[in-house]
């Protein structure tokens, strides 16, 4: 952002120049390590003062800046020393810039998320075990939230409301993978149509747009998604990236594309469980763990807001940071979060810094909600709204004008890939109500501990929150189907991450699944076995998983899992019995039925592995490694026509696939196909030259051919090639 342009005959020749730049130049010359905002303080101030003819009344003001730049007095002074003939030429050589009428131009907007961060346990909501000086100063530089609420307590549709401003039913993004409408407008494309240089740095791949979360990159000139294929097995680089990575991401970037106004939305993912804060936070924080990922998490705020500052760009810019939902660090039993609506896990922090120094310090303690996050943005920078928000500008209650509490909803879909009820909540008039299977009502004047159930159906109070809910999903947008069955690589990695990979079409209505109050010590327990078996504790994850077991012989999720664990165990005729188990409970689980079909394959069962392969791509026909594995079972079986057909139908998928091609150029010469088989395998000839299966199959084509000659020359480089192994 270049300050007011300057055109002066003052230096004896004509030349345009904004006094920033100027000042700069200046700065440069006397080998001054003086930042952005510093010098736009000396050009706004001199452009103000191009009256003074003192050099004194300049100076003066000059000093606390300086001061403040440089943390101490005689440094500020020798600093005031060396630029006081750049004060006196600039305070001449500004004179006409301020003339030139200068239009305001927007603020850069910055989005900072922080993953699974309770607001009670920051520093400046009164927490005093954790130390969290960065969005300390922030709430002193702007304005804290004390009651803010998200209505979801999972990430990526938490995060899909604060990117639209609508309740998790409006917006539909219920649940991973389900992508997000294009009749929903962001606040990457609301700001981009504005001219904003927009992008996004996430902290883990649940929030990745290519896999789990599908639609959240529009309107993002960048969108720093997950590799596809990570280098490595370590949770970091695969599943998450460190805060310090992501700020340095972020810095990265804007230091590449300084042209102002950005909007950059930073998502800090640390305190997300498991906690596992790096040093020296793991030792400071040694007993609370979740604590020293926040911690962390702060300090990598802190970089990101320092280099804000050694850019210019903070002092101007508008800084929202908000926490996506909390924890429940065993609150009514609950371990993480997800499947309650308690407020351990929909009480979040906001903090929103505003441009220049307008409401520093100011604390709203108004109940709101995180839908009312790009209302107030939309508000502020004055662009055209959307047709509809779920939430309301803020600026109300910046303005001192209102400070009514606002009717929080919370919604959480997440109970149903473990086949139990998703819950609804009302939070207002000092009470929340939960719609469950067996209600709940709490006082939380009281009780804001939410521990005392209050129901009662005949309660005003329960009805009217009761008709609210009905009237709010009666207003939702019609469910779009979910294809809940995910590729096998993104169901490793929710697992990876904690959440359940189990499919939720299977579930019945609301009203006859269980209530999660009767199985959270379930989710706690698969929970535990996911971690741990990404971890590779196999044993831990199989102890987790059999106490599940123990709980309920019938749950679909804890079979599944250990059937997953056994194949990775490689237990195959273990697994095999597991899956089948599991998809005796849940028939339409068509990533089960894989995975049965992979370990029954693996256990010598080709008939079984052929039946299960057949029923899973009947519920999901384009799953590549299924059609691979069938059409491997089915040449297993000497059924060469079926086999053909499979493989086809995978290099349809995927054509460009070895191991298909090659599995297909064998049943071709096994069916007496060799014209085709040598048109396949000859172009593997020459790509794959080190490869001497390639050169084996040739062979065996040719020879079906009548070529002895080619033959010989393709069998001699099969055996070269096996030599050289
Ligand atoms: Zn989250």
């Amino acid at each position: 952002m270049e300050g007011p342009a300057l055109r002066t005959h003052d230096f004896g020749f004509r030349f345009t120049l904004s006094v920033e730049a100027m000042c700069r130049c200046f700065f440069d010359k006397l080998k001054f390590p003086v930042n952005l905002t510093t010098m736009r303080h000396y050009s706004a101030f001199f452009a103000l003062k191009r009256t003074e003819r003192s050099t004194g009344p300049v100076l003066l003001p000059v000093i606390f800046p300086l001061h403040r730049e440089f943390g101490g007095l005689s440094l500020a002074w020798t600093a005031m020393v060396r630029i006081s003939t750049l004060a006196i030429c600039c305070a001449a050589a500004v004179s006409a810039a301020a003339q030139v009428p200068s239009q305001r131009p927007m603020p850069d907007v910055f989005l900072i998320t922080i993953d699974t961060l309770r607001a009670d346990h920051v520093h400046c909501y009164g927490y005093e075990n954790v130390e969290t000086p960065a969005l300390d100063s922030l709430a002193r530089d702007g304005i804290r939230f004390t009651h803010a609420f998200t209505p979801s307590p999972i990430t990526n549709t938490s995060h899909t409301t604060i990117l639209t401003g609508l309740l998790p039913s409006s917006h539909g993004v219920t649940d991973f993978a389900l992508p997000l409408a294009d009749s929903h407008p962001t606040w990457a494309e609301l700001l981009k149509q504005k001219g904003y240089h927009t992008a996004a740095f996430i902290g883990a791949v649940i929030l990745d747009s290519k896999s789990l979360a599908p639609g959240l990159d529009r309107g993002f000139d960048f969108y720093d998604n997950f590799p596809a294929h990570p280098q490595t097995r370590a949770r970091w680089g695969r599943v998450e990236r460190r805060a310090m990575d992501v700020a340095q991401h972020a810095n990265n970037w804007l230091t590449a594309h300084p042209a102002s106004p950005h909007f950059v939305w930073v998502h800090l993912y640390d305190p997300h469980d498991p906690y596992e804060p790096p040093a020296p936070y793991d030792q400071k924080y040694k007993g609370h763990p979740y604590d020293g990922e926040i911690a962390y998490a702060d300090s990598a705020l802190a970089k990101f807001l320092s280099f804000l500052k050694l850019r210019g760009w903070y002092q101007n810019s508008i800084i929202v940071v908000v926490g996506d939902h909390g924890e429940g660090l065993k609150e009514h039993n609950e371990a993480t979060h997800g499947i309650f609506l308690y407020d351990s896990t929909i009480h979040v922090p906001l903090i929103m810094k505003l441009p220049g120094r307008s409401q520093t310090g100011k604390v709203i303690e108004s109940q709101v909600r995180t839908t009312d996050i790009l209302p107030t943005m939309i508000d502020l920078l004055k662009i055209p709204a959307p047709a509809h928000f779920d939430g309301e500008s803020l600026k109300t209650y910046l303005d001192g004008t209102d400070n009514v509490d606002r009717i929080a909803i919370g919604e959480t879909d997440y109970p149903l890939r473990f086949g139990w009820a998703p819950l609804r909540s009302v939070r207002a008039e000092g009470v929340k109500f939960i719609q469950a299977p067996h209600p709940e009502l709490y006082n939380l004047r009281t009780d804001p501990g939410e521990l005392k159930n209050s129901y009662q159906p005949s309660d005003p109070t329960v009805q009217k929150f009761q008709a609210l809910l009905s009237d709010l999903k009666a207003k939702a947008p019609p469910k779009t189907a979910s294809d809940a069955s995910l590729p096998q690589s993104a169901t490793t990695s929710l697992n990876a991450l904690g959440y359940a990979n189990s499919d939720r079409k299977n579930s019945g209505a609301p009203a006859d699944l269980p209530d999660p109050k009767d199985k959270i010590e379930e989710q706690n327990l698969l929970h535990t076995a996911m971690i741990a078996s990404d971890d590779n504790r196999l044993g831990e994850a199989r102890a987790a998983l059999e106490k599940v077991l123990a709980l309920d012989d019938k749950s679909p999720t804890a079979l599944r899992q250990l059937g997953e664990l056994e194949l990775q165990a490689g237990d195959y005729t273990k697994a095999a019995e597991h899956l089948q188990r599991a998809l005796k409970v849940r028939p339409n689980d068509a990533t089960a039925a894989f995975e049965a079909g992979q370990a029954l394959q693996k256990s010598g069962n080709l008939p079984g592995a052929r039946d299960a392969l057949e029923s899973s791509l009947k519920l999901m026909p384009g799953q590549f490694p299924a059609r691979l594995l069938l059409g491997q079972v089915y040449v297993g079986l000497k059924d060469t026509k079926n086999a053909q057909d499979q493989l086809e139908a995978a290099l349809l998928l995927q054509p460009n696939d070895v191991e298909a091609q090659l599995a297909l150029a064998q049943v071709q010469i096994a069916s007496g196909n060799f014209a085709e088989a040598v048109q396949q395998l000859e172009p593997l000839s020459k790509s794959r030259t080190a490869d001497a299966k390639v050169f084996e199959l040739l062979s065996q084509a040719y020879s079906g051919q009548g070529k002895l000659q080619e033959a010989r020359q393709a069998e001699m480089a099969a055996k070269r090639l096996k030599k050289n192994d």
